[in-house]
């Protein structure tokens, strides 16, 4: 998609900082780490949210969470704990429509999310 953030970031016309990387799958530091690690796990592929994405039914939603469970290994978050999260839709606070899991840790996280 042209004018799709996440895509530009894919094609590498916009800069990011890659920390994992297979034939579908791509995840990088967010721009404004809301934890210590804070990384964007997403489908090379666009679709728009994580509902699109378990309905695009070609493994690619089971790629997203074995690479988001890659990147907390590679991290280093998985004995202290860390959340995977996916907002959906502008009333979840979703801002950027290609579909990404937040993979947060190395702090104590509270529960309820804001
Ligand atoms: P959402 O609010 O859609 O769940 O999450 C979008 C995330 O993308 C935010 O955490 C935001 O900081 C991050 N983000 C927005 N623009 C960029 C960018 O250009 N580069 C990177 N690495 N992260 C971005």
């Amino acid at each position: 998609m042209t004018d799709c953030l996440f895509c530009k970031i894919v094609a590498k016309e916009i800069p990011a900082e890659v920390v994992y990387e297979t034939g579908r799958v791509l995840a990088f530091r967010d721009i404004d780490p809301q934890a210590p690690t804070h990384v964007l796990v997403i489908p090379k592929e666009h679709h728009a949210d994580a509902a699109a994405l378990a309905e695009a039914d070609d493994g690619l939603a089971d790629d997203v969470l074995k690479a988001a469970h890659a990147v907390a290994l590679q991290e280093g978050v998985t004995d202290s704990g860390y959340r995977v999260v996916f907002n959906t839709g502008p009333g979840a606070g979703q801002t950027v429509f290609h579909v990404h899991a937040h993979v947060l840790g190395g702090r104590n996280l509270t529960w309820p999310p804001g």
